[in-house]
Order: structure tokens, then sequence, then C-alpha cells
């Protein structure tokens, strides 16, 4: 018979310890948090009405969410549902206010995953399903798959009866310019290889992280991907672990920003493995990972991330990120750095 060493059995006993680290009663009610998008925004380009019109959505999404929450709703429906009044607003960068790409079509992408089965779903390149977040979510709950793109994508949402629409409702004037303005000055294939090429662009691409009653967290993202985009090009937002990732034994993480290097940084992934495994502070390693990692080797942007305790991070390294959260008694929205 052979014997268990007696550090072996200590060892044993803290990890049994550690797991049980999070009880119930050290979990708060319920947090939601979400994001816009990070990118160069500043207080002195922002009318006082434009400002006001981001912060009456930004807060009405947080209401949505809360209210699935607070009745006790899964995280993974507070995510999608909130996502959705963000998709359904032309200010951002998904859904209705999706961004041109050169070919002046809108491809959107978007991804899912909850956190206690990691069971995940996403779409690219979609340019008829209004919603892609509900997409993303069809295609974990519906399908074999985890991403699904182009018109087999749109032909999936079709079938499992999701509604679509035509080129003339995601159109918007603004995105229209902006695609324009980005043709004039752009030599699109220098913004993949120029470090930081992507500073001062408004990314706008929407996001959101939740922890349910039960314990359970979820995190999703949608967006247009970047304006001018040629060749059916991929942003991070639709890869699980670049751009969103859920993990209940780790956190829930949504990305924005230059998503070539989110991909190659596998940021969402990355954030949640190492809270897995390494002790610290959710804050300061999503800090980090931001600061001192992706902007150094030429990669802008923020990300929202939160863990089972409730602790939240809302870091980015561009000059504002629309973003905000909400938790019972406590809620906040805020775009600019010093906010
Ligand atoms: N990350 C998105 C992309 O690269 C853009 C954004 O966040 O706005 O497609």
């Amino acid at each position: 018979m052979f014997r268990l060493s007696p550090l072996f059995l200590l060892a044993i006993l803290l990890c049994a310890c550690s797991e049980k680290e999070i009880t119930h009663a050290d979990l708060p009610a319920y947090t939601l948090v979400i994001h816009g998008g990070a990118g160069a925004l500043l207080r002195t380009d922002m009318s006082p009405a434009l400002d006001s019109q981001y912060r009456v959505k930004l807060n009405e999404a947080l209401d949505v969410g809360e209210a699935i929450l607070a009745n006790g709703g899964s995280a993974l429906d507070a995510v999608t549902e909130t996502i959705r009044i963000m998709e359904d607003s032309p200010l951002f960068n998904a859904g209705k206010g999706a961004v041109f790409a050169s070919d002046g079509t809108n491809q959107m992408d978007a991804s899912i995953m909850e956190g206690k089965t990691m069971e995940a779903g996403a779409v690219g390149g979609v340019q008829h399903v209004k919603n892609p977040i509900l997409a993303a979510r069809a295609v974990m709950e519906k399908s074999d798959h985890v991403l699904l793109t182009g018109e087999g994508a749109d032909q999936f949402a079709v079938e499992v009866g999701l509604d679509t629409a035509g080129a003339e409702y995601f159109f918007t004037q603004r995105r229209w310019e902006g695609l324009i303005k980005a043709q004039k000055n752009d030599n699109p294939s220098s913004d993949i290889i120029a470090p930081h090429a992507n500073q001062d662009r408004k990314f706008g691409t929407v996001g959101a992280v939740a922890l349910d009653q039960s314990g359970n967290l979820a995190a999703g993202t949608s967006t247009g991907g970047m304006t001018n985009k040629k060749w059916n090009r991929l942003g991070d937002s639709p890869i699980i672990g670049a751009g969103t990732y859920a993990d209940n034994r780790s956190c829930a993480v949504s990305c924005t920003g230059h998503g070539e290097y989110f991909i190659r940084y596998a940021v969402a992934h990355e954030l949640s493995s190492r809270m897995r495994h390494i002790p610290g502070d959710l804050d300061q390693m999503a800090t980090q990972l931001l600061h001192e990692e992706l902007f150094p080797a030429g990669g802008t942007g923020g990300l929202i991330a939160l863990d089972r305790k409730g602790n939240i991070s809302m870091p980015f390294t561009t000059e504002g990120m629309y973003r905000g959260y909400t938790k019972p008694g406590e809620r906040k929205v805020a775009i600019y750095l010093e906010e």
C-alpha cells in the first residue's frame, strides 16, 4: 500500500481550503459592469448634449440589466439584454450604430460566454441580424458550434427566428462620414503594423460582464469592428479568449480596443487565467496587463472585468472609455479618464 507524505496531505488541505474561500455569504447580491468602447474621448471634444445622451443610454442599459439581476435572473440574461439596449442605439459601434467596412457594408461581430458552464457562442461578419449578441447566444444554445461567420451566420440567425434588417437600418450619417474620413486619411494596412496607430480612433464597441445572485458570471461583447476594415477582417470581439471570457473560477472579461493586439495577447483569457492561478487583486492585474504589456507592444484599448466577489476593474490606455457599473446601493457611469 502506498503512503501519502504529510506534505502532500497538507497541500491537498490547503487547496481544499482555498477552493472554499468564496462562500455564498461573501458574494454581493449582484453586480453588472458595462463598457461602450474606449478611444480618444476628450471632454473638450464632446458637446454637453452628446455627453448627456451617452450617460442616459449607459444608465438605461444598466437599468435593464439590473432589473434582471435584482429579480434573481441569470448573469447570462443580464449581459444579453444590457448589450441589446446598446446595440439598438446609434450611439455605439454595435448593431444599429455599427461602423462601415471599406466596401460600405456593416460587418458585425459578437460573442457571449457563461462562467458556470464555460459554454460560449459567437458570430463574425454578420450583416443582417439586428442584434448580433442574440445570434451569438443562439450559436451557444441552439447549435453544436462556438463561432459562425458571414452569410452562414446570418442564415443561422434567420433559421432560429431572430429579427433581421436591411442595410438602411444600419445606416447612420455619423458612421458614414467616419468611413469617408478614414478613406481620405488612411492607408488601412498601416493601422495593423504601426504601434498605437489607432490611438486617435473612437472604438465604440459595447460589452457587459455580470454576477448574478447564484454567484454565476457571464461576459459578452458586440461590435461593428473597425471603420474601413477590409478583407473580412475580424477583431477580438467574436474571439472567445481574446475579446470575451467568463469562468466562475476566476472572472468575467469584455475588451475593447485595437483588436489585433487583444487577439495576439489573448487578453480576456490571459486575465482570467492569471486570476485563477496567481493570487492577486483583479484591478491591479487587469491594469498591469493593459498598461505594462499591451500598450508598450503598441495596443490601445480597455476592458471591464468582474470576479465572484463583485470586485470590478475598468482600466483603459486611451483618453476615455464609456463605462459604468451597478450593484445594490451603488451606481457609476463615466466617460473620461479623470472621472
Ligand atoms: N475591438 C474591436 C475590434 O478590433 C474594436 C473596438 O473595440 O471598438 O474589432
